[in-house]
């Protein structure tokens, strides 16, 4: 039997009910606050990640999903949204729009990962970016945002921020951070005595225990930041506040990704296990340069949906909220002849065409197994229209979830009577 690929999902139909309330909400809060969407391919030249991403990355070094064209030329499946967002922004001279320029992206993502609970190779998105703002507002903006989407989907995620400093005073605090990490090279894991020479930031963020122990007693940036990342720290803090939103400071959150710079912050769900993070992001204020384009801030987030709706069901089965289920029509017409057929057509054409959902027979079943079909897909009302019924435009509108609510009505006034 064919299979699908290692780390991808099928999501069924009883599924998509779930997954279109979420777009929903994001589209409305997007629409909102003013951020736009913006579609850009699944895959781009490698170097706009490797470039983008950086080099000392998990996502580069690890996890690409590279691919090659017949010329040779080597493409990357897109394993997070930012870098190819810049990238189309740069291409588009969209950097001439007014600012702050507010996009967001909605799809599909692919990672060369381990699978497993709330990882997989394949993942769907949600993010945001926001150029050409440098103030603490527009971090609070952005952050804003994250947070109303994961309220207004029923979920509650602890929001924890840090400041990761900018080129000014990070390299102080990277000399402060070998000294530190020097003196307990021996027990570091292997890539990150590679990091410790590369990228001492990077250590910050490693998944073993061990090295997470020892990063525990790391200096922290915050404690090195220069002047204008402190205010802006500061800034951000109070605005925060104002906004009434809770926050905790995490001093190890450093993101997986080596654009960002000032603040990162990660929100964690209580409701799933040990893949938590269902929103993570920051400003990356040297990003655009970095991909050749011109001097453009930026500031953004990527939602992991995959996780929010794990967060969603698990929240479902403790019995905390309801699932949007598949939609169940309003009437079911029953037709018993070929005139009755022509009837529940028509009738069902029309009422669709106002959008309301009907159904009938399409299949040639027998009278005793459409009434068990239209029970079984939850069907409110039944019609069952045969020669006679026609004759004297009167018929039984069945209720079926509550029978005493059954009436006779005239046929050729069902579609003003239902609709
Ligand atoms: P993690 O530390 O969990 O690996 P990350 O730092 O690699 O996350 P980001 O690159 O910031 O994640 O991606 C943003 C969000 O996308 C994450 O917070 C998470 O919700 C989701 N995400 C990332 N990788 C995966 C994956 N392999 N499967 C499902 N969701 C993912
Ligand atoms: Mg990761």
């Amino acid at each position: 039997m064919l299979q699908k690929p290692k780390g991808t999902i099928d999501i069924l139909p009883k599924e998509t009910a779930i997954w279109h309330e979420v777009e929903k909400v994001i589209r409305e809060c997007t629409a909102a606050a003013g951020f736009n969407e913006i579609r850009i391919p699944t895959f781009e030249l490698s170097s706009v990640y490797k470039r983008g991403v950086g080099d000392t990355t998990d996502i580069v070094q690890k996890e690409m999903f590279t691919l090659n064209d017949r010329e040779g030329t080597e493409f990357c499946l897109r394993p997070e949204g930012t870098a190819g967002v810049v990238r189309s922004v740069i291409e588009n001279s969209l950097y001439n729009e007014p600012m702050p320029l507010k996009l967001y992206y909605l799809g599909p993502f692919f990672r060369y990962e381990k699978p497993q609970a709330g990882r997989s190779r394949e993942f769907y998105q949600f993010g945001i970016e926001m150029f050409g703002a440098e103030t603490a507002s527009a971090d609070a903006e952005v952050i804003a945002l994250g947070d109303r989407v994961i309220k207004k989907l029923g979920l509650k995620a602890n929001l924890n921020i840090n400041s990761i400093g900018c080129p000014d005073c990070r390299p102080k605090y990277h000399d402060a951070l070998r000294d530190y990490f020097k003196s307990h090279e021996d027990e570091l894991c292997g890539t990150c005595k590679e990091r410790l020479v590369k990228n001492p930031l990077r250590i910050l963020d490693c998944k073993s225990p061990i090295c997470g122990a020892i990063a525990d007693g790391a200096p922290k940036t915050i404690d090195h930041l220069c002047e204008g990342c402190n205010s802006h720290f500061e800034t951000l803090k109070a605005t925060l506040d104002a906004l009434g939103i809770e926050y905790g400071i995490n001093p190890r959150i450093v993101r997986g990704l080596d654009y960002y710079r000032k603040t990162v912050f990660e929100f964690i769900s209580d409701d799933i296990g040990a893949q938590s993070t269902v929103c993570g992001g920051g400003r990356y204020d040297g990003l655009v340069q970095q991909l050749d384009g011109p001097a453009l801030c930026g500031i953004g987030f990527g939602m992991g949906l995959t996780r929010i709706i794990l967060a969603l069901k698990a929240k479902a089965e403790k019995g905390e909220m309801q699932l949007p289920e598949i939609g169940q029509p309003l009437l079911y017409i029953a037709p018993m002849g070929e005139k009755g057929v022509m009837y529940a057509m028509k009738t069902v054409a029309a009422l669709r065409e106002k959008g309301i959902y009907a159904e009938t027979d399409v299949v040639s079943r027998s009278l005793k197994a459409q009434m068990k079909y239209a029970d079984k897909i939850g069907a409110k009302y039944v019609l069952v229209v045969g020669d006679n019924e026609l004759e004297n435009n009167v018929a039984i509108l069945k209720n079926m979830r509550d029978r005493d609510d059954s009436k006779e009505v005239e046929l050729d006034a069902v579609v003003n009577l239902i609709g």
